[in-house]
């Protein structure tokens, strides 16, 4: 893609030469151990969330809330566990300028040194021979969350004005379910949020550890059980054996015919519903940086069902899957019990993607399970119900924001992104498209494999730094487009 290259060379260096005060910065976020899932450390996220409002006041934020969530819903172990705030805050307030609202989270999972962390989690440790620093939090979320704020720091010490309008929204409890961000997105929407013209969420990962990419989809998923009921108790199969009508008989010849072995759905009409893949989508899967045996390597076998890189991410982006994850109530130790369970629940979800519409999608498994149920004959009772669902989110990554962190991407590592999606579901990134009525745009910082979840969680230091450059240069096209 050729385009006109902006002039951000002094923005460049100036993040370069302020390098050990970010470091410093992501330092002393990384030491506050802000654990939404541990009700005993609710002080220490609420500590870090006052750190960002200490920082977003000194950088000249104004405008800066902490809103309050209430108390928390149980199961919880203190009934009067508050929530911890979401930090607003503005930096330019200019009607002349297009106002992108930025999201990151500022809780981290949980992590202790016996789980296995080679060095202290909660104290950022720079590897100086790899370059890498190792801390909870770094990738997740600490990093790409003050990455925003350094792009500030760079424009203020340049005495250069920010191109756009910039709306901080930070969340302590997305580690936990993000209880309470909805309600506040919504009753933010026509307030605090009002004049967004685009939201930006650094908060996912490069699909490998070489090629920056933006995310432009995610799959939803709506999750089932098949409940059977059968005798009024567990029985001996030595007694009732042959007599009786087994329930997980039935449920797993439902089940069975839900999925084939080559992961293909049975479920009539679905295949239907899914949006037809254009020539344009297709070209794009060919560049992706992606191999299959790495694939393999990482899943620890040669089980994968596709042999080409297209086919694969298509299968794990574009097209829906259906997963069978267990049966409360049947016999799963080790040994040989011989019980007749007298209920099972069957469990299995869908991973949906466009133009799946969630309550069409419950209809054709209600209606595919019951007459799977009726051709049984079963003197048994079936009732197959949703848990919960979550909707798939597609962008189109050929708008002006995706184009405009293309530009900035190559500026800075001298490539052309890879346009990706994610297989999971990241929630608040359809919320805020939905309630706001403005594009999205994933905008990730860190590297595939720097562990956001494990042990010894990573962020590169040109990731960090290259990060940094990437999210202002950002900001800049943005605003020319
Ligand atoms: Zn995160």
């Amino acid at each position: 893609m050729s385009y006109e290259k902006l002039p951000l060379e002094p923005l460049f260096q100036k993040i370069d030469e302020l390098k050990p005060q970010f470091i410093e910065r992501l330092e002393r976020a990384v030491a506050i151990p802000s654990v939404s899932g541990d009700e005993t450390l609710r002080p220490q996220v609420v500590k870090m969330g006052e750190f960002l409002i200490t920082e977003l006041t000194a950088l000249g934020f104004t405008d800066i809330q902490r809103k309050e969530l209430g108390t928390q819903p149980p199961p919880v172990a203190d009934a009067n566990l508050q929530l911890p705030p979401v930090i607003l805050g503005r930096f330019g307030t200019s009607p002349e300028k297009k106002t992108v609202l930025v999201y990151g989270h500022y809780d981290v999972q949980p992590a202790a040194k016996e789980d296995g962390w080679a060095t202290e989690p909660f104290t950022l440790v720079h590897d100086q021979a790899k370059d890498i620093l190792y801390g909870r939090g770094s990738t997740d979320d600490k990093g790409p969350v003050l990455g925003w704020l350094n792009v500030i720091q760079a424009h203020n010490e340049l005495g250069w004005e920010l191109p756009v309008n910039l709306v901080v929204c930070f969340e302590g409890m997305e580690e936990s379910g993000s209880l309470g961000l909805d309600e506040l997105i919504e009753r933010e929407a026509k307030e605090y949020f009002a004049k967004v013209d685009q939201v930006t969420i650094s908060d996912n990962y490069w699909l490998g550890t070489s090629k920056p990419v933006l995310t432009y989809g995610l799959r939803g998923c709506n999750y089932y059980q098949i409940i059977v009921n059968g005798p009024g108790a567990d029985l001996h199969s030595g007694v009732f054996g042959g007599t009786i009508a087994e329930p997980m008989t039935d449920l797993i010849k439902v089940m069975s015919t839900l999925v084939n072995s080559d992961g293909l759905i049975q479920i009539e009409g679905i295949k239907e519903m899914i949006a037809p893949l254009t020539d344009k989508e297709n070209a794009l899967y060919d560049e992706i940086d992606f191999s299959v045996d790495e694939f393999n390597a990482a899943a620890g076998s040669e089980t994968c069902l596709h042999t080409t890189k297209q086919d694969l991410l298509k299968h794990r982006w574009r097209f829906p899957s259906l997963s069978l994850h267990g049966i409360e109530g049947a016999f799963s130790g080790t040994g040989a019990k011989t019980v007749i369970p007298a209920k099972v629940i069957g469990k299995f979800s869908i991973r949906t993607v466009p133009n799946i519409e969630s309550a069409k999608l419950d209809q054709l498994v209600f209606q595919h399970v019951e007459a799977e149920f009726a051709k049984l004959k079963s003197p048994n009772t079936l009732k197959v119900e949703l848990i919960h669902d979550g909707n798939y989110w597609v962008s189109n990554p050929f708008n002006d924001s995706f184009t405009a962190a293309s530009k900035a991407t190559q500026d800075v590592w001298g490539i052309v992104p890879d346009f990706t999606r994610e297989g999971g579901s990241i929630p608040i990134t359809l919320s805020f498209e939905q309630k706001l009525g403005v594009d999205v745009l994933l905008l990730p910082m860190g590297r595939g494999d720097d562990g956001a979840h494990s042990i010894n969680e990573k962020l590169d230091v040109p990731n960090y730094i290259n990060g940094c450059k990437t999210l202002g240069g950002y900001l800049h096209y943005y605003a020319k487009a």
